[in-house]
C-alpha cells in the first residue's frame, strides 16, 4: 500500500516511521511512504502557501492552489482506490472501524493542514473526505496522519507476525481488549489472576471476555449503550 503526505514539513516524519511496525512494513515493502514537501508547488521567491482569511479574524490559512496543483501532479489521473483525505478538526472521527476501511485501498494522500487551517475549496472539490483523529485542536495534520497511518499499517497482511494480534484487540469486537499480565506471577504482592496461570484454555477465554465486559463498563461504557 502507498500513503502519500502533503506537508510543509517533510522532516517531521523521520521520528514516526522509521521505528517499530511501520519502519519494518516499509522495508519489507508491504507499504511504501512518499513525502511531499508542498513549497514544491509555489512559484514566488517566499515559497508561501499561505494567506490571510477573507472577512478577518486571526491567524493564516493555507492556500487553495498549491494543494491542487500538488495533488493534481502526484496522481493526473485518480483511480478508484486511491483516496484524498484532508486532516481537519471538523472532520468524520477517525476509528478503528475506519482504518479496517481504509487498509482496503490501494493509496491514500494525506493533506496536513497548519495555521488556521485550510481554504474550504480543498475539503469541498479536492479531498475525498475530512477525518479528524479526536476533538481537539492541534497545530497541524502531520501527528494525525502519522497516527491514521500507523494504525493503518498494522493492519494491512504480514505486517504483524502473528495475524491473530489485530484481531483480539480494543475495539474490535465494540469492547476494549481484556486485561494482560506477564511474569512474575507475583509482583510487589499483586498476583495475576489464578486462571490465568492455570492453563485451562476454555476457563481462559470465558475469563478474558468477562474481563473484558468488566474493564469496557468501567472505562468506556460509551461503548456498551
Ligand atoms: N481552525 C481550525 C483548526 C486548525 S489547526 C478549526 O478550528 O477547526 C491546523 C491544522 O491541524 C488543521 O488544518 C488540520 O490539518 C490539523 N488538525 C488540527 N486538529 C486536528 C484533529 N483533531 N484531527 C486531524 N487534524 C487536525
Amino acid at each position: 500500500m502507498k500513503f502519500h503526505l502533503l506537508t510543509i514539513f517533510p522532516e517531521f516524519f523521520d521520528g514516526p516511521f522509521r521505528h517499530g511496525v511501520v519502519a519494518r512494513a516499509a522495508q519489507a515493502g508491504t507499504l511504501e511512504i512518499y513525502l511531499h514537501d508542498l513549497r514544491n508547488w509555489t512559484h514566488d521567491l517566499h515559497r508561501t502557501v499561505d494567506d490571510r482569511p477573507f472577512g478577518g479574524g486571526e491567524g493564516m490559512l493555507m492556500k487553495a492552489e498549491p494543494i491542487f496543483s500538488a495533488v493534481e501532479t502526484i496522481w493526473p489521473e485518480k483511480t478508484a482506490g486511491q483516496r484524498v483525505i484532508l486532516l481537519s478538526a471538523q472532520g468524520r472521527r477517525f476509528t478503528q472501524k475506519t482504518a479496517r476501511e481504509l487498509a482496503l485501498q490501494n493509496e491514500l494522500l494525506f493533506i496536513c493542514g497548519r495555521y488556521e487551517g485550510v481554504d474550504e475549496r480543498v475539503a469541498e472539490h479536492l479531498a475525498d473526505e475530512e477525518l479528524s483523529i479526536g476533538d481537539y485542536v492541534l497545530s497541524g495534520g502531520e501527528l494525525a496522519a502519522a497516527v491514521i497511518i500507523d494504525c493503518v499499517a498494522r493492519l494491512l497482511p504480514g505486517v504483524l507476525g502473528n495475524s491473530d494480534s489485530s484481531v483480539n484487540e480494543s475495539f474490535e469486537e465494540g469492547i476494549l481488549d481484556c486485561p494482560q499480565w506477564t511474569r512474575p506471577s507475583e509482583f510487589r504482592g499483586w498476583r495475576v489472576p489464578e486462571v490465568l496461570v492455570g492453563g485451562n484454555h476454555a476457563d481462559i477465554r470465558k475469563w478474558r471476555k468477562e474481563a473484558a465486559i468488566g474493564k469496557t463498563k468501567r472505562l468506556r461504557p460509551d461503548l456498551l449503550s
